[in-house]
């Protein structure tokens, strides 16, 4: 079963109206953007749900005016999420050899061997700690998507099919496990109980130990029109300002920050205990600064990104209607999560896209949630050769350009929506 078995928000839930802050506690007033009604965007469909109801959830982000948090209120549990989860890390190249660098480095670093513990939450399909085998570092996943999980287990990587959370660390510190590196990527946001999960890790790591944490920054998602990486499954969406609060809750403390470039901008944040020796580097001082420099401890920073989303929404489909105008095929490529929000909020049905394709298997012969776009393998690129190919999963279009350059052949370019409408045509690149 792909599609999550879907109930009504529960009750109690109904009973406060802006709900609050899941990380701090203060009421929620303050809208940071309303996508609107959307389906779950990892709920793709089989062509026999297509004449189905669909449940319809709002997609209305909030911000907390205490810790600034942007955040979702919790409309599916993460049970219903992650009972059979349909995304395998190691479909994406360009993310399993970023993994590999960084526990290159992150050895070295920590001077980790074989006396260490590496844990990793949220470990996917062993993506990331299949890279610490061969380094001689013992390694424990968890993960609780059992079919993701399992293609983890069959590569020898320790794994335990869990939710993460203080009863977990609990029951792992009982047994005489404590993490010198404990990781989490792109993790965070999926937690419904932010404080259970930060407590859990503090209790889990060991005296002198690390953790590090990847998330989307939020300070591209604004500055860039990242609109689209706001979905029912990101219930949370951070500063280094609100991680600092967080940690500072759970008896922890940041000591470094990394910028990088994944997922159209993320931040790797590095934590200690207050206690450790660890010092803290300039660079946390310094991104704290430019965050407050950039507003974002500002309410009315955030209260002006909603009206940039809407005029992305216009330019992306002005451009669509015209290429359509002009007779042009337009397909797809990829069928994230976040292409689901994209298409749902400015309506690109079929009427736009002819298809989507995607590289997981798991997909194929599958529709995308509320606008039923069909998933195709890759190559029904090939056999319909269009005049277009919007790129959905665009923090990969370097490696998707590279990969489908041969559209090139037949005179077909690259849309690539987000932060505003691009077209990339390969033969320039060629040149
Ligand atoms: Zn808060």
């Amino acid at each position: 079963m792909s599609v999550h078995v879907l109930e009504a928000p529960a009750p109690e839930a109904e009973l406060r109206p802006g709900g609050r802050c899941r990380l701090c506690g203060a009421g929620l007033e303050h809208t940071f953007v309303d996508l609107g009604m959307s389906p779950l965007c990892e709920s793709i469909l089989t062509p026999g749900q297509l004449d189905a109801m669909e449940p319809y959830f709002p997609l209305h982000a909030l911000v907390c005016e205490t810790c600034f948090l942007v955040q979702l209120r919790e409309y599916v549990s993460p049970q219903q999420i992650f009972g059979e989860y349909a995304y395998f890390s190691s479909y994406s190249t360009s993310w399993v050899a970023h993994a590999k660098a960084y526990c290159a480095m992150i050895k070295e670093r920590l001077d980790l061997g074989p006396d260490s513990l590496v844990i990793e939450l949220a470990s996917n399909d062993g993506y990331l700690l299949q890279h610490f085998l061969p380094l001689g570092v013992p390694v424990l996943g968890i993960e609780p998507a059992a079919n993701v999980a399992r293609v983890a287990i069959d590569k020898g990587i320790a794994t335990q099919v869990d939710f993460f959370g203080t009863a977990l660390a609990d029951a792992l510190v009982a047994k005489g496990r404590r993490a010198d590196l404990i990781v989490g990527n792109n993790v965070l946001a999926q937690v419904p109980d932010l404080n259970d999960f930060v407590a859990g890790m503090a209790r889990l790591l060991a005296p002198e130990g690390v953790i590090t944490l990847e998330f989307p920054h939020l300070e591209h998602l604004m500055a860039e029109n990242q609109f689209d990486t706001i979905y029912h499954e990101h219930f949370s969406y951070f500063s280094l300002i609100t991680i600092e609060h967080l940690a500072g809750r759970h008896g922890l403390k940041l000591i470094d920050v990394d910028e990088l470039a994944t997922h159209g901008g993320s931040l790797r944040v590095y934590l200690a205990h207050v206690g450790s020796p660890r010092p803290t580097t300039v660079r946390v001082a310094d991104l704290l600064a430019r965050e407050r420099r950039s507003g974002l401890c500002d309410l009315a920073t955030y209260g002006s990104f909603a009206e940039q989303v809407k005029r992305t929404k216009r330019k992306l489909l002005a451009f669509l209607i015209a290429a359509k105008e002009a007779g042009k095929t337009i397909c797809g490529y990829g069928a994230p999560g976040k292409g689901n929000t994209l298409l749902n909020y400015c309506g690109i049905g079929t009427d736009f896209l002819e298809f989507t394709v995607d590289r997981n298997p798991y997909k194929h012969g599958r529709f995308t949630p509320g606008m039923h776009i069909p998933i195709h393998p890759v190559g029904a690129i090939d056999a319909r050769r269009p005049d277009y190919v919007l790129i959905l999963p665009w923090n990969l279009k370097d490696e998707i350009v590279q990969q489908m350059r041969h559209v090139a052949d037949w005179g077909g370019r690259f849309i690539v929506p987000i932060p505003s409408v691009a077209i990339i045509d390969p033969k320039e690149m060629q040149s």
